[in-house]
């Protein structure tokens, strides 16, 4: 048995203290690096939303489970590099990470073309942290709005709050944020805080190790 069940009690408890409905806050299950045993077992339970950081091994282990698994789907958590965008938009149904003009033109190209495009959320580095992707604050409503004025979907925004920090001021600020610009999306909480995230209105929470078991990169 995965952690999923108990994942899933924890985020209605927490929809339930914050006020919200019942099924408000979607569960995106972070596989990445996950032995495929571990997320069948998740799938085999009937969960289907799931999140990836790393377009390659995306690329190889979900056109198989969404050929047997009816309703998947995968959202791209982690950086996107702009010459892996085509790859990007044709395997995901949502990005997370839209951070910067060039990776929203190669995306608004690819939509054009395609007639389609997978639902995006802005990166932003709340923290101002230098190592770390994202928009920062001063900057989101700007690139919003460029992002729109290029006819891109725009759901929402995403942040990664900094290690070792009270995640609460950030969530809160990226809450503001989106209301400011009218997006109805939030992509924030992981294993460590998502029921902190989802009393600040989290709409999507990442979790991963507290449903899958720890990560071990050895096996990359
Ligand atoms: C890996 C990852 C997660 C999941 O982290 P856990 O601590 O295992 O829940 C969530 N969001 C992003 C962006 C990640 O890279």
């Amino acid at each position: 048995m995965s952690g999923l069940s108990q994942i899933l009690d924890r985020i209605r408890a927490a929809e339930t203290a914050a006020g919200r409905a019942p099924g408000s806050v979607a569960l995106i299950a972070v596989s990445k690096v996950q032995p495929p045993e571990r997320v069948e077992a998740v799938l085999e339970e009937g969960h289907l939303l799931f999140g990836e950081n790393y377009v390659q091994e995306a690329a190889g282990k979900w056109p198989g489970w969404r050929a047997r698994f009816a309703g998947v789907s995968v959202h791209m958590i982690g950086p996107l590099q702009t010459n892996k965008a085509k790859q990007a938009v044709e395997l995901f149904e949502a990005i997370h990470t839209l951070d910067r003009p060039s990776l929203a033109q190669k995306l608004a190209r690819l939509a054009q073309a395609r007639g389609a495009s997978p639902r995006l959320f802005v990166q932003v580095n709340t923290g101002a942290e230098p190592q770390k992707a994202g928009v920062l604050p001063e900057g989101v409503d700007a690139f919003v709005a460029e992002a729109q004025a290029m006819d891109l979907p725009v759901e929402g925004l995403m942040c990664i709050p900094p290690e070792g920090t009270d995640p609460a001021p950030h969530f809160a600020a990226l809450a503001e944020m989106a209301a400011r610009n009218g997006l109805t999306g939030l992509s924030m909480g992981m294993s460590a805080d998502f029921e902190a995230a989802i009393a600040a209105g989290a709409t999507h929470v990442r979790v991963g190790s507290a449903i899958f078991g720890a990560r071990d990169y050895s096996n990359r």
